[in-house]
C-alpha cells in the first residue's frame, strides 16, 4: 500500500474548520481505519482526518491519560464542553510538522464530548498526554494549528525551520 501523504503545517486546508460527520456508515469506518494506519506508520500519537486532506470532524488518537491507562479510539465531531483553569506546559509534536516540537501551555484536564463511529454519544474526562492530545486534535478540527497556540517568537522559527526542510525535502535530499 503506498503511504498516504500527510499534509504539510503549511497547507491552506489545515487553516479551515472541518465539517462535521452526519453520516455515521462504512465509508466513515473505512476512513477511520486508513488514519489509524497513517498514525501508526508514523508513529503518531493522534490525526485529525484534514491531515490527510479529508475536511470532516475525525480523529484518531493512541495515547495514555495521567493514569497511564491507554487511550486508542476514534472521536466523530469531539468538542471541549469544559476545561480546567490549570493549565501544563509540554513539548508537543504535529505528524504535519514532523521532528519539530514545540512547548505548548493546554489544560490539565478536559470534559469532552463526541460520538462513536456507530454514531453514539459519549463524554469522557481527560487528563495527561490525554487531554493534551485531544486539545491538539479538536484544534485541527477547527483549523488551529499548535503554531498557532504559542508565541509569535516561537512560530516564526518553527516557520523558518519547517521551510528549511521543505525545500530539502523538494531536492529530494530528505525522506520524511
Ligand atoms: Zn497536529
Amino acid at each position: 500500500m503506498p503511504d498516504e501523504p500527510i499534509l504539510p503545517i503549511d497547507d491552506p486546508l489545515l487553516k479551515q474548520p472541518s465539517e462535521a460527520v452526519t453520516r455515521f456508515d462504512a465509508d466513515l469506518r473505512a476512513l477511520a481505519q486508513r488514519m489509524f494506519e497513517v498514525m501508526d506508520r508514523a508513529d503518531g500519537a493522534g490525526l485529525a482526518a484534514v491531515q490527510i486532506g479529508v475536511s470532516k470532524r475525525l480523529v484518531v488518537m493512541d495515547v495514555r491519560d495521567g493514569s497511564d491507562e491507554r487511550h486508542r479510539l476514534a472521536l466523530v465531531n469531539p468538542e471541549v464542553l469544559s476545561a480546567s483553569d490549570k493549565t501544563v506546559r509540554g513539548v508537543e509534536g504535529c505528524l504535519s510538522m514532523p521532528d519539530y516540537g514545540i512547548p505548548v501551555d493546554r489544560a490539565a484536564r478536559v470534559r469532552v464530548r463526541y460520538h462513536d463511529l456507530d454514531g453514539q454519544p459519549h463524554e469522557t474526562d481527560a487528563d495527561g498526554e490525554f487531554a493534551v492530545c485531544l486539545q491538539h486534535e479538536i484544534d485541527h478540527t477547527n483549523g488551529v494549528l499548535f503554531t498557532d497556540r504559542v508565541s509569535r517568537l516561537r512560530r516564526d522559527k518553527a516557520r523558518k525551520f519547517f521551510a528549511r526542510v521543505r525545500r530539502d525535502y523538494e531536492r529530494g535530499g530528505a525522506t520524511a
